[in-house]
């Protein structure tokens, strides 16, 4: 690799002073270099030189650059506010604004991390314009270039993956900015440095390469010099002239990415020639062509139509003795210093009478406007029109974007007018799901505040709380609106399954609670049956249904099952319906006989109906009709004496007598759990009986108690058999 000048504060005061004459702005370096020496005392690099070593270098960078004093000082000072903890309101008080405002934002540059090329977010295009958007003012990306070159230039004492990292990262964002700014000799030394630290092999396959040829194309090109200065001369014109050798990386791009062999990339020896004015140039041109055969289509004009990056030169390539080949390249002092140091020269410092701030900053804005102007270019295209260049850049950078950065430095590229909400699900969904708060740049703000490049944003989450449907109305990402609406959906989802199972639930309690085995009717298959007559469009709605309550348990139940409540058939339901039914309360049984107005009725002693039961009256000879359960065995469904009853929906504050049978393992305490689990049943007991079975050491338990319908019955019985040692418990018939 090349030397370079590994440079002390006297170095960069001498190189400033061979173009700064002005003796305030010398001072003015001066005492930035020694304001950096006393705050990073102590600090040492990982080489082990002291802190200072990198920020003269730095500042002698940018001295070699023909930046003004003020840029120099903020080179001098660029790592104060990260490495020294002052402040940039203390730094404006020790120089002025504009240092503190280019040492702030070399700062906040410095924290961007940029993607690797594995890493699936990596858009190297982006990073640049990003760098560029977030800079905003020139000074301070020549600041980080000069910064970044002299870390490359040190950077063997970095870690092997740091080394590659960096590398990967100078590359893919330092060199193509060096580049559109035309700073060519930054441009390939970071190219060089990197193409080392990435692919070390290469870098030495190919120096070796170079090396080997490099005596026979050295006399060729001297031979070749000597020739011209000769001619040049004769003519009377000023001018240097000298050989050029490519760098490495240019030479490996070109046989990797244009497929060439490293002879055709190596057989084309380079001179260029420097003279004084432009019509000089277009002389020298002319000799040569006149001399030497040029080679057709060869010929370029950067003098008239300069490339986007300001670049003026004339190219042309000739053929010379013994078939050998030369680019050429001829163009004046200044545009050689614009070759070299792009917008460093054009933009040059210049000291004189009538130079003051405000002038300055019209040029600088000038300048950034054409600096802006092409600072988004991906590729050397050069015919758009200048106006789409930089419609392109307010679409693309300034409009169309905003880059605000984690507390860590990650980017983060957002539309415009973007919210805390849309960075926080940028940042993880689970973030943007439980975003409470948001602090950018050390303030707190409300969630719907709109963000601007260069915002450091970082959000307060709160675990168990979801997004508020607000939200929508003010987010600009459609990946945050998809996951806000992706939340409530799946809340509507899990809200609807926890209703269905309610649903289902229900419907099997209200089967059990009739004597059915609800695995028997549940299946879907059966559900969608009856389900129409619901208005259901399919099983879940209409378990929802039940679970909301908008349908009724019973009803399902019973169009299950086959069976109506009190008397079986449709026409006598209908019948029942019309309001002219005649019908007589019976107040002592609650039950009614449809169509009879006065008959003496009673309950059957052997089954003990209750309300809710299936029933069916017998009509006795001189004791009126008794009532019994449908499935009681003391009656047959032919016998004509049958007559069908129902119970009376207006008398349900009756009790209703049952006799009830429970078996279970004797044990100390039974009867009194037993008692205790009748009791919380709120069923009134009228007997109780206990016999214990000596052989199997079970106990029968007779009781009779009072209920208000099969339901409570049925509950009462189900958590009979929950208690200890229970193995059956039910009602009976005699
Ligand atoms: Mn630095």
């Amino acid at each position: 690799m090349e030397d370079y000048k590994n440079a002390g504060a006297g170095d960069v005061l001498s190189e400033a002073q061979k173009y700064i004459h002005n003796q305030d702005s010398l001072d003015l370096i001066s005492r930035a270099a020694n304001y950096a020496a006393e705050a990073h005392a102590g600090q040492f690099r990982r080489s082990g030189e002291p802190y200072t070593a990198h920020l003269y270098n730095v500042a002698y960078i940018l001295a070699t650059l023909r930046v003004g004093p003020k840029t120099i000082a903020a080179g001098l000072l660029h790592d104060t506010i990260e490495d020294t903890g002052i402040s940039r309101d203390e730094l404006a008080k020790l120089f002025d604004d504009e240092i503190a405002d280019l040492v702030e934002s070399v700062t906040k540059i410095g924290a961007l991390k940029f993607k690797g090329k594995d890493d699936p977010e990596y858009q190297a295009a982006n990073h640049r314009k990003i760098f560029i958007a977030m800079a905003r003012d020139v000074r301070v990306i020549l600041i980080k270039l000069a910064d970044r070159l002299h870390n490359m230039r040190t950077l063997e004492y970095q870690p092997e993956e740091s080394q590659k990292r960096i590398a990967a990262e100078t590359l893919d964002v330092y060199a193509p900015i060096a580049h559109r700014l035309g700073i060519s000799a930054i441009k390939n030394e970071l190219e060089d440095l990197s193409f080392y630290y990435l692919n070390r092999k290469e870098y030495y396959r190919i120096a070796h390469l170079v090396e080997n040829k490099k005596q026979e194309r050295d006399e060729s090109v001297q031979k070749m010099i000597a020739e011209i200065s000769e001619m040049l001369r004769e003519h009377d014109i000023e001018f240097r002239i000298f050989g050029r050798s490519k760098h490495l990386y240019s030479i490996y791009h070109k046989m990797v990415v244009r497929n060439k062999r490293f002879e055709e990339i190596l057989d084309l020896l380079a001179i260029r020639i420097v003279t004084r004015t432009e019509l000089n140039c277009y002389e020298v041109l002319g000799y040569i062509h006149a001399k030497y055969k040029p080679i057709p289509g060869r010929l370029k004009d950067y003098i008239a139509m300069p490339k986007t990056n300001m670049y003026q030169s004339l190219h042309t390539t000739i053929m010379a003795d013994e078939g050998k080949i030369f680019e050429v390249q001829i163009r004046t002092e200044e545009m050689d210093a614009i070759a070299e140091r792009g917008v460093a020269a054009h933009w040059r410092y210049k000291e004189g009478g009538n130079y003051d701030a405000r002038t300055e900053q019209k040029e600088i804005e000038d300048k950034l406007s054409w600096f802006r102007d092409f600072a988004v270019f991906t590729s050397d295209s050069e015919d758009e029109s200048a106006s789409e260049y930089m419609a392109t850049l307010q679409r693309d950078v300034f409009e169309a974007n905003v880059y605000v950065m984690t507390p860590k430095g990650r980017v983060i590229d957002l539309p415009n007018g973007a919210t805390p909400i849309d960075f926080a699900y940028r940042i993880h969904t689970d973030v943007g799901h439980t975003a409470v708060g948001a602090i950018v740049n050390d303030a707190m703000v409300p969630l719907n505040t709109e963000l601007h490049t260069g915002d450091v944003v970082s959000i307060r989450t709160m675990k168990g709380t979801g997004p508020s449907e607000d939200w929508l109305k003010f987010v600009k990402t459609n990946q945050a609106k998809n996951k806000i609406r992706a939340w409530f959906a799946k809340r509507e989802a899990e809200k609807r399954d926890s209703m269905v199972d309610q649903g289902e639930k229900i419907l099997s309690d209200e089967l059990k609670k009739r004597g059915f085995e609800p695995k028997n009717y549940m299946e879907k298959k059966k559900i969608e049956g009856i389900m129409k007559e619901f208005s259901a469009r399919e099983y879940s709605d209409l378990m929802y249904g039940l679970a909301v309550k908008t349908i009724n348990p019973t009803a399902v139940c019973e169009k299950l099952t086959n069976q109506k409540r009190g008397a079986g058939d449709e026409a006598l339901s209908k019948l029942l319906s019309r309001d002219n039914v005649k019908k007589q309360a019976m107040t002592k049984t609650g039950i009614i006989v449809p169509g009879i107005e006065s008959i003496k009725l009673s309950l059957a002693q052997c089954c003990l109906p209750v309300y809710g039961d299936p029933i069916i009256g017998y009509v006795t000879k001189g004791e009126g009709v008794k009532v019994h359960r449908k499935t009681c065995s003391n009656v047959t469904s032919s016998d004509a004496r049958l007559i069908e009853c129902m119970w009376d929906e207006e008398d349900r504050e009756r009790l209703y007598d049952s006799d009830i049978v429970i078996i279970a393992e004797d044990r100390n305490f039974l009867l009194t759990d037993i008692v205790t689990s009748v009791s919380q049943s709120r069923a009134p007991m009228l007997k109780v009986s206990a016999n214990v079975n000596r052989s199997d050491l079970t106990s029968t338990i007779k009781m009779k108690i009072q209920v208000h319908n099969a339901e409570q019955l049925e509950v009462l019985l189900a958590n009979l058999r929950k208690v200890e040692g229970v193995i059956s418990a039910m009602r009976v018939s005699h």
